[in-house]
């Protein structure tokens, strides 16, 4: 299948490492203009190259705190700038700490806000009308299985993912007939650095061995199994492309079948 994505310009945030790395590599293996962010200069530096080296271009690169408005507009304005329009924006940020509520300070509670929802509108309010000009757009927002079924332990993330479930189908209700898409993507248990961090939280809270840890947590999911970043990142770049033009407004999980609803 084409996707259609051939010379589409696409950022995708929080991308040095991870799901974001996954699907920024993606997006340049199919052959997109690609801009990422992340906090850390350095550490991004080495993915845009490396990304850019093994699929023969050009990755743009900026060190972003995604929590930062301004930071944020000066990226997406330079992206702009650089390639003349915006396409696809994948909303993406470090996980917020994952506290019991007791233990969960209001500080805490403000910096979970600005991560893990707030970013999103950051990037929202820069893009979209970008993509209404053209006619043409793709936002994702990447959040967690925990908005169809809330995860033991994370507390902060499953409040917060909720809202921005329900900020992304309504911008899907506001933006639809701009030809503008907005999916949110939840992944389920991913082996990134994120996963290692609940996979040891786990282990310590049970009194038991990480690898004891990933069998446990492997044998709640029906494919028997966790993900690879690439198996969450091929759904990302379909819904990018020109082929998912009437899929709009909808949750969907890459989870091996962990959420256990209907829906
Ligand atoms: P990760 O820790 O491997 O990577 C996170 C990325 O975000 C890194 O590139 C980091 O530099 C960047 N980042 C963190 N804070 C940032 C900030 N303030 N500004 C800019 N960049 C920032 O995490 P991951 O596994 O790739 O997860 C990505 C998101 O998906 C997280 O929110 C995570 O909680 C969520 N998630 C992950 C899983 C999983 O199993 N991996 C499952 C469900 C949800």
């Amino acid at each position: 299948m084409d996707l259609g994505l051939k010379g589409r310009v696409a950022i995708v945030a929080a991308a040095s490492k991870g799901l974001g790395r996954a699907a920024a590599e993606e997006f340049a293996k199919e052959g997109c203009e690609v801009a990422i962010c992340a906090r850390t200069a350095a550490n991004l530096e080495r993915t845009a190259n490396e990304i850019g080296k093994a699929n023969n271009r050009a990755v743009f690169w900026r060190a972003v705190d995604v929590t930062k408005p301004e930071a944020v507009r000066a990226f997406v304005e330079e992206v702009d700038k650089k390639y003349g329009r915006i396409d696809i924006c994948v909303t993406n940020a470090g996980g917020p700490p994952a506290k019991k509520f007791l233990d969960i300070s209001l500080e805490d509670w403000r910096a979970a806000v600005e991560l893990t929802l707030l970013s999103n509108v950051y990037f929202a309010r820069e893009v979209l009308p970008r993509m209404q000009r053209n006619h043409w757009g793709r936002l994702l927002t990447i959040t967690s299985v925990s908005v169809k079924q809330p995860i033991d332990g994370l507390l902060l993330s499953n409040t917060l993912r909720a809202g921005v479930a329900g900020l992304a189908k309504t911008l899907a209700n506001e933006f639809g007939a701009d030809g503008i898409t907005v999916n949110n993507v939840c992944p389920g248990f991913t082996l990134t650095d994120r996963l290692e961090e609940l996979v040891e939280l786990r282990a310590k809270d049970a009194g038991i061995s990480r690898e004891q840890a990933i069998k446990n947590m492997s044998a709640q999911v029906p494919a028997g199994r966790l993900a690879q970043p690439e198996e969450f990142a091929a759904l990302v770049t379909f819904l990018a492309s020109e082929r998912a033009s009437y899929i709009n407004g909808t949750t969907i999980a890459v989870d091996g079948g962990l959420v256990k609803g209907l829906l």
